[in-house]
């Protein structure tokens, strides 16, 4: 069976769950084989091998922390090189999707990014994106070299499946270019306690209707009785009411949870840009006719303040 790279996003060794979510669609279109690059890189090992990783390539050089993406790059393109894989395949994070980038210009491969969905296909894997704010899905697969395709977090689900993980050192050459840009200094984000924007499985949101940043704790309470996390509208973000690292839409973060609770937003495409692929979206909002609700599979048309409290009590106590 043809292997299929996976490339590892993990923090310290603790593999997060988008790359948990690839090596489900790897395991369609072939045998799964990770490259796991940094500290504590070997870590990974057994929770990959949980999940199906038939083998984990790992390199635990200075180099991958020290500097930017380019030693990555390298290490990925010596996995390809060693492995001959059917196709490559790599969290949507902003880093990963840039180490994707690079490898496909250097191998001389097509590239398909933030796929929602992977299947084999006769002719190689066929990846589904939604494209032009969500109005569009397509099917696509690539024509030219080795697929190497970006998979967007919540695309699939996490699926244990033992696999033989063996662990192998992978022998990486770094070229003049790796160390190009080093790393000055790293200064970790102050810890909400929330799940990451991207990867969270639900996804509550304020905009415009929360009417000031001291509201938002509205937005939050429902969302920690929910474990879910925080967006917000760029109406939102633009009036500093919530930080810009939570907005969702086209110019800000593309999710696509299970929920999508979208409260005191009208929907302007912009928006629904970032949130359309979300499994169940719901809406509370005032005014019945907002364009949110062409979208919704649940709305609710009233004060979020009398609503989101309600709700957030009715979970509360459950
Ligand atoms: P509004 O459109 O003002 O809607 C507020 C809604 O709240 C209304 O529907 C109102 O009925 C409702 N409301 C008010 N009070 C209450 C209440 N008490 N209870 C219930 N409902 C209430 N926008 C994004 O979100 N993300 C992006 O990434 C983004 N990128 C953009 C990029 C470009 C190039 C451009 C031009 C725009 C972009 N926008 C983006 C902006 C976008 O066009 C909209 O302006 C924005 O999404 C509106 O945010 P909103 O829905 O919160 O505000």
């Amino acid at each position: 069976m043809a292997e299929v790279l996976v490339y590892v996003d993990h923090v310290d060794g603790a593999v997060r769950k988008p790359t948990l979510e690839l090596l489900t669609l790897a395991r369609r279109i072939g045998e799964p084989v990770a490259v796991a690059l940094g500290p504590g890189a070997g870590d990974t090992a057994a929770v990959l091998a949980e999940h199906g990783a038939v083998r984990v390539l790992t390199a635990e050089a200075p180099e991958f922390a020290d500097y930017l993406v380019v030693p990555k790059v390298d290490a990925l393109q010596a996995a390809y090189e060693a492995v001959t894989p059917a196709a490559v395949l790599v969290p949507s994070s902003a880093e990963a999707k840039e180490i994707a980038a690079r490898l496909a210009v250097r191998v001389g491969s097509g590239i398909i990014t933030d796929a929602i969905d992977l299947e084999s296909g006769d002719e190689g894997p066929v990846a589904t994106q939604s494209v032009f704010a969500a109005a569009f899905t397509t099917r696509s697969r690539i024509t030219r070299g080795t697929p190497v395709i970006t998979v967007k977090p919540n695309s699939a689900p996490v699926e244990p499946a033992p696999a033989a993980g063996a662990v192998e050192p992978l022998a990486v050459t770094f070229g003049a270019a790796a160390t190009g840009t080093k790393v000055v200094s790293r200064t970790p984000r102050e810890s909400s306690g929330r799940p990451e924007l991207t990867e969270a499985a639900i996804v509550v949101s304020g905009g415009r209707g929360v009417n000031g940043s001291e509201n938002f704790s509205v937005i939050e309470a429902l969302a920690d009785s929910l474990g879910a996390a925080v967006g917000a509208s760029r109406a939102a973000v633009d009036a500093g009411w919530y930080p810009h690292s939570h907005q969702v839409g086209q110019t800000g973060k593309s999710v696509s949870p299970q929920l999508y609770i979208a409260s005191g937003i009208s929907g302007a495409i912009q928006h629904r840009a970032g949130m359309q692929t979300s499994k169940t979206i719901v809406a509370i909002n005032k005014d019945a006719e907002a364009p949110i609700f062409d979208l919704v599979d649940y709305g609710v048309v009233g004060d979020l303040f009398q609503v989101v409290p309600q709700l957030t009590e009715e979970i509360t106590t459950r």
